[in-house]
This record gives structure tokens, C-alpha cells and sequence, in this order.
């Protein structure tokens, strides 16, 4: 009977224990509550009168407190660079690489912030390290994707195939177009440096990534032209006509004088031929340019004149004016002269091209916008 009346007290015990336990947790849980914030908006405080080390300082206090805080002082690093307070974000993320009781994933994640960090600060040597070390993490693909970014902007082609070819293999995202743009790069400071053999190469490997790339095609013409190897210009412009025929009017110039005066005629239909496929304010300009010197002044403005009635466009229409008012000795020919002035002068500022990806205007080609860093977004202005 003593031994049952014992076991009956137990519930009570029990009851008595967790009620304890409970409170002790609730203590813990409201007195944290109370201390999270304080400690934050000092921290902001900081912050904001750009006392940036007591403000990580602050920072670093709350979060080892409570595992939560990491997540915000890594959303608020985020945050600072979004809004172009880069040093602030470096300040932050700097401090959570500089701890060694991180969580592996948390620190990994803070070292790509950091990266991050310095990449939007132009500090591209201490960018491209953080994201190399990255590798084997699970942020090694965006990580590697930045770090192509930073490559270009060094101008590492080689370094650049090694990131986009890792990415590749990665995510399976495609990278040959960008890759053959690696490959022309090399190619272009090549034919700068007058090697041939090497921007062949170059070449080649940029066509096992992209068959139709218009620029190894626009390449393979000037470097035949340097080797004074007409049947390879030649076949190498009937494939740049094939792919991007737009492109045509940036060798027009070296078109002309590949065919010569004897060819003259071949040169002004391949300039025409491609504006028939892809008409464009530049390549019209280009076009009426080569016929003023090879066809002379009346057959240029002949064919001025039937190029605007199939497209027509105000920049030319004032050379039309121009052209014709030279026929015209009376004042029709000076009001035509003066006419031609203003609409001249209403579309001098009307671009060569633009990125069709971010709107950036520029009066030469980009092969990679200079605004949006975007490849092959360029276009030539239409006709209008
Ligand atoms: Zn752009």
C-alpha cells in the first residue's frame, strides 16, 4: 500500500518539473526578445552615422547570441550592396568570414557575399580569389558565373573558356555562343598582332563552338585579307552574308577595296545585296558612301533615291537633298541645301547602334554592350 501511494505523487512531480523547465525557457525566450532588438538598432545606429566598426561590432555581439541574427546580418549585407553601400556590406560580411564558429554552410555563403562585395567594388583581384574558392560548395555554379564575368572585364579570354566550360558542366546551361566570343576575342588580338596561324586557330575553335558565329566569319574576311588570300575572303563574306548580313556594313570600307577598281561593280552589289536582307540606317550610309566613289555622284544619288522608296529614312533623306541640290543653281537649289541642313541637324544624334537588351545607343558596333554587359545584343539602327 506505501509503494501505490508513492507512484500516485509522481504526476504531480512531473507536472511540478515541467512547469519549472517551462518558465526557465520562457525567461530565456522573452529576456532574448528583449535584448535582440536593442542590440540591432544600435547597431543600425552605427550604421547610419557611418561608425561602421562599433556597427559590426554590434552586429557580431547579436548574432552569436542567436543563430536567427546570422540570417539577418547576412540579408542586411545583401541589402547595403543592392543599394550601392558596398563598404557597408563588406563590413558586414568581412566580419562573418573573420568568425570561426560559423556553420560551414553559413560561412560559405558569407564568402560569396564577400566576393560579391568586392566584384561590385572593382576590386576584381580579391573577387576573382573568393570565388575561386567557392569550388566544390554549393554556390560554385552562380559563383563561377560571376567569376566569368570578372575575367571579361580583365580580359582573361583563356581563363574566361576554362569558367564558362566549368559552368557548362555544372548546369548544363549552354555557353558555346559566349565561348566562340572567348575564342574570337584571342583571335582579334592576334590578327592585331599580325599572327596569323594563331587567329586561324582561334578561329576554328570558335566555329566547334558556334558554326554560324557572324564575328569568326567577319574575322576569317579581314585575316584573308591580310594573307592576301582572295578565295578565302571571298567565301569567308558569302558566309558572313549567309549568317549576319547586318554585320557587312562594318568591312565595307575593306570590301571596296578587296574587289578593287577592277570589281568595283561586285563590291557595291555584295554592300546592296546586304541591304536588301538587313536594311539599316549604317549600312545605307555605307552604301551611298562606296557609290559616290566608285559609281560617281549620279548614279549614287540614283540609287539613293530607290533606296528610300523601298525604306525610307530622314537621316539619308538629307543627303538625297544635298546630293540633288547641287544640280540646282536657282534658290530652289539653296532652300533644297538649307533643308537638308536642318533635317542633318534634327537626326545628327540618331545612332549607328543599340542594345536591343538594354536600350544603350552608340554610334560604333559593340560586340558586348558596354551598359548591360550583354554579348551580341547590338543592332543597327533601322531605317526611319
Ligand atoms: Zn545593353
Amino acid at each position: 500500500m506505501e509503494f501505490e501511494a508513492w507512484w500516485l505523487l509522481l504526476p504531480i512531480a512531473f507536472f511540478a518539473l515541467g512547469w519549472f523547465a517551462a518558465r526557465i525557457d520562457i525567461r530565456y525566450v522573452l529576456r532574448d526578445a528583449r535584448a535582440l532588438p536593442s542590440a540591432y538598432f544600435r547597431g543600425l545606429n552605427y550604421l547610419l552615422r557611418q561608425e561602421n566598426d562599433k556597427a559590426v561590432e554590434s552586429f557580431v555581439d547579436v548574432s552569436k547570441r542567436d543563430p536567427h541574427a546570422l540570417d539577418l546580418q547576412l540579408a542586411l549585407g545583401s541589402l547595403f550592396r543592392r543599394q550601392g553601400r558596398v563598404s557597408d556590406a563588406t563590413a558586414i560580411h568581412q566580419s562573418l568570414v573573420d568568425r570561426h564558429d560559423l556553420p560551414k554552410e553559413k560561412r560559405e555563403l558569407a564568402l560569396f557575399e564577400l566576393a560579391q562585395d568586392f566584384h561590385a567594388s572593382g576590386m576584381f583581384d580579391r573577387a576573382e580569389t573568393l570565388y575561386g574558392q567557392l569550388k566544390g560548395t554549393s554556390y560554385e555554379a552562380e559563383a563561377t558565373t560571376k567569376l566569368a564575368s570578372v575575367l571579361e572585364q580583365e580580359k582573361e579570354w583563356e581563363k574566361v573558356i576554362e569558367a564558362r566550360e566549368r559552368i557548362a558542366s555544372l548546369n548544363s546551361l549552354p555557353q558555346d555562343r559566349l565561348i566562340a566570343q572567348s575564342h574570337c576575342e584571342i583571335a582579334d588580338v592576334a590578327l592585331a598582332k599580325n599572327d596569323l596561324d594563331a587567329v586561324r586557330k582561334s578561329l576554328a575553335s570558335a566555329e566547334s563552338h558556334n558554326r554560324n558565329s557572324g564575328r569568326a566569319k567577319l574575322l576569317a574576311f579581314r585575316a584573308a585579307l591580310r594573307g592576301t588570300a582572295p578565295a578565302e575572303a571571298t567565301a569567308a563574306l558569302q558566309e558572313l552574308m549567309r549568317v549576319q548580313p547586318e554585320l557587312v556594313a562594318l568591312v565595307s570600307d575593306e570590301i571596296v577595296a578587296f574587289f578593287g577598281p577592277e570589281q568595283s561593280a561586285v563590291a557595291i552589289e555584295q554592300l546592296a545585296a546586304a541591304q536588301r536582307v538587313a536594311p539599316s540606317s549604317i549600312g545605307l550610309s555605307k552604301l551611298i558612301d562606296a557609290s559616290i566613289k566608285i559609281e560617281g555622284r549620279e548614279k549614287a544619288l540614283l540609287r539613293l533615291r530607290a533606296e528610300l522608296q523601298r525604306n525610307p529614312s530622314a537621316r539619308e533623306t538629307a543627303r538625297l537633298l544635298d546630293l540633288e541640290s547641287e544640280n540646282e543653281s536657282n534658290s530652289g537649289g539653296t532652300t533644297m541645301k538649307e533643308v537638308a541642313e536642318l533635317l542633318r541637324r534634327a537626326t545628327e544624334k540618331t545612332p549607328g547602334y543599340h542594345c536591343g537588351h538594354c536600350g544603350f545607343h552608340a554610334p560604333r558596333y559593340y560586340w558586348k554592350c558596354p551598359g548591360c554587359n550583354e554579348w551580341e545584343s547590338f543592332r543597327a539602327t533601322p531605317l526611319g
